[in-house]
C-alpha cells in the first residue's frame, strides 16, 4: 500500500479553508482519529484514493450507491442527460417516470414531490403534517437522524413530559419546543407522549429500521403499534426511508414490515450519488401541497433531470439484483461475526437487507441507549485495521455499512482477511 501522502496534504490545506478541511462532520474521521483518505475514484464495489490505493467500499457514499461506483449503465444514463443541459426550472419527463417507479414499491406513495435531499424532504413532510392536523408538535426517536432541521436537531429532556432541548447552538428553543422527544423501540414511551399531550401530536417521525446509531431493526410489533398509537390520537405516522428505502426490502420497511405510513421521506438511493430527496403519501394529504393546495414548498433545482436519470437507472438495475445483493450482505455479516467469536471480541452484528453495522458490544442493540455501550476505542482501532488493509468502511461506530450489487466474492474474500487481520491488531494495542 503506498503511503497517504497525497491525502494528507490535501486535507491540509482544506482545513486551511474550510471548517475541518470537510464538506460534512463525518467525513473528518474525528470518531476514528487520523487523517481522512481523499477519494480520487470508485468502481463498482472500489474506491481508488489520491495515492492510488484501492479499498473495499461499505460506505457507498452513505448508501446511495445501490448499484456500487461509476456503474456503466447508470454513468451513460447520466451523460446522455447532461448532453441535453443540467437543469431548466421546467417540467421534464423523467420526473413522473422516477416517481412511478417509486410507486411500483411502495403502492402507499399515491403522490410524490421530488426535491434535492433528504433532510428538504423531511422538512416539507413536517410542514404538511402540521398544516394537515392543525396541530404543532412532532414525536421523534433518540437515535433516529432525519437531517439537519432545527426542529429535528435534538436531545430528549428529563423525561417524557420534558419537550426536548436543542443539542447544537444556533438552534433556539422555539424551534424544539414542539418537538418530544422518546426512546425507539419503546412502545410505552410512545403511548405517554400521547397520553400527555392530547389532540397536540401532528406526527410521530421515525426511521422504521434505525440506521443512524448503527443499524437497529424495529422489534415485534413495534412499528404496528405506533401505527395504532397514531390512528387513535389522528396524528400522521411518517416514515423517514431516506436510508431504508430500496435498502432494506425493495420496497422499503414499510413492505417489508407492511406497516402504512401516512407519509413516507426519500433520498440517497433514489438519486443513484446525485442530490435528490422526495415526500409523499395519502393523495388527500398532498393535495394540500402547492399549486393544488395552501402548503408552501418549492425548488429552484428539484426534479433536476440529472439526478432522475442517475435514479431511474440505479432503481432499475439495483432492483433486479437485489436479493442477491441481500443474500450476500446475509453471507458477509455471518462471516464476520464468526471472525469475532474466534477471537472472543463481544459483537453484536445487526442489519436488515442491504444494511448493516458491527456494534462492539456483548448485547443486542435496541436502543441509543445501549448502542452507547458499544467500544468505541476499539471500534476505531478496527477501522484503521481495516483501512491499512484496504477495506473502507464509515469512521464512526453510529453508522451504516452498505452493501452494493457490485459487491462480489473478491470484495468480500478481501473483507474478511482484513477484519481478520485488524481484530487482531486491535486486540493487540
Ligand atoms: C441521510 C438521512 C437524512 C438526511 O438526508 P440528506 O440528503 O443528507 O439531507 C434524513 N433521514 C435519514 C433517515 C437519513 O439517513
Amino acid at each position: 500500500m503506498n503511503p497517504r501522502t497525497q491525502s494528507d496534504q490535501l486535507f491540509n490545506e482544506a482545513k486551511a479553508c474550510m471548517p475541518g478541511g470537510v464538506s460534512s462532520p463525518v467525513r473528518a474521521y474525528k470518531a476514528v482519529g487520523g487523517a481522512p483518505v481523499f477519494i480520487d475514484k470508485g468502481q463498482g464495489a472500489w474506491l481508488c484514493d489520491v495515492d492510488q490505493n484501492w479499498y473495499v467500499d461499505y460506505v457507498l457514499s452513505y448508501g446511495p450507491l445501490l448499484v456500487g461506483h461509476a456503474h456503466q449503465e447508470v454513468q451513460a444514463k447520466i451523460i446522455e442527460a447532461i448532453e441535453k443541459g443540467t437543469s431548466f426550472g421546467a417540467c421534464t419527463e423523467g420526473e413522473a417516470q422516477l416517481v412511478r417507479k417509486i410507486q411500483t414499491v411502495m403502492p402507499k406513495m399515491e403522490q410524490l414531490r421530488l426535491v434535492n435531499s433528504g433532510t428538504e424532504a423531511v422538512m416539507s413532510a413536517l410542514r404538511l403534517a402540521r398544516a394537515y392536523t392543525t396541530r404543532d408538535k412532532i414525536i421523534k426517536c433518540t437515535g433516529n437522524y432525519h437531517g439537519h432541521a432545527d426542529s429535528l436537531l435534538v436531545e430528549a429532556g428529563s423525561g417524557v413530559a420534558t419537550l426536548a432541548l436543542p443539542n447544537s447552538p444556533g438552534v433556539p428553543i422555539g424551534s424544539t419546543e414542539n418537538t418530544v422527544v422518546i426512546p425507539f423501540n419503546n412502545l410505552m414511551a410512545a403511548e405517554k407522549a400521547f397520553d400527555h399531550f392530547p389532540n397536540e401530536i401532528a406526527a410521530m417521525i421515525i426511521e422504521p429500521v434505525a440506521g443512524n446509531m448503527g443499524v437497529v431493526p424495529p422489534q415485534e410489533g413495534y412499528l404496528e403499534g405506533v401505527r395504532k398509537l397514531t390512528q387513535e390520537h389522528g396524528s400522521l405516522l411518517i416514515f423517514d426511508e431516506v436510508m431504508t428505502g430500496f435498502r432494506v426490502h425493495p420496497g422499503g420497511a414499510q413492505t417489508l414490515y407492511q406497516v402504512s405510513p401516512d407519509l413516507t421521506t426519500l433520498g440517497k438511493v433514489i438519486g443513484g450519488g446525485l442530490p435528490i430527496g422526495a415526500y409523499g403519501g395519502r393523495a388527500e394529504i398532498m393535495a394540500l401541497i402547492a399549486p393544488d393546495g395552501p402548503v408552501y414548498q418549492a425548488g429552484t433545482l428539484s426534479g433536476n433531470p440529472v439526478s432522475v436519470a442517475a435514479g431511474l437507472a440505479t432503481l432499475d438495475i439495483g432492483l433486479k439484483a437485489w436479493d442477491q445483493a441481500a443474500s450476500q450482505t446475509r453471507a458477509l455479516m455471518q462471516g464476520l461475526s464468526d471472525i469475532a467469536t474466534k477471537y472472543s471480541v463481544p459483537m453484536q452484528v445487526q442489519g436488515v437487507g442491504t444494511m448493516f453495522s458491527c456494534f462492539f458490544t456483548d448485547m443486542p442493540v435496541t436502543n441509543l441507549k445501549n448502542a452507547s455501550r458499544s467500544n468505541t476505542h476499539f471500534f476505531a482501532d478496527v477501522f484503521q485495521g481495516l483501512l491499512a488493509h484496504q477495506v473502507h468502511i464509515p469512521p464512526s461506530q453510529y453508522e451504516a455499512w452498505f452493501v452494493s450489487t457490485a459487491h462480489d466474492s473478491k470484495s468480500f474474500n478481501q473483507t474478511m482477511e482484513a477484519f481478520d487481520s485488524a481484530l487482531q491488531n486491535a486486540l493487540s494495542v
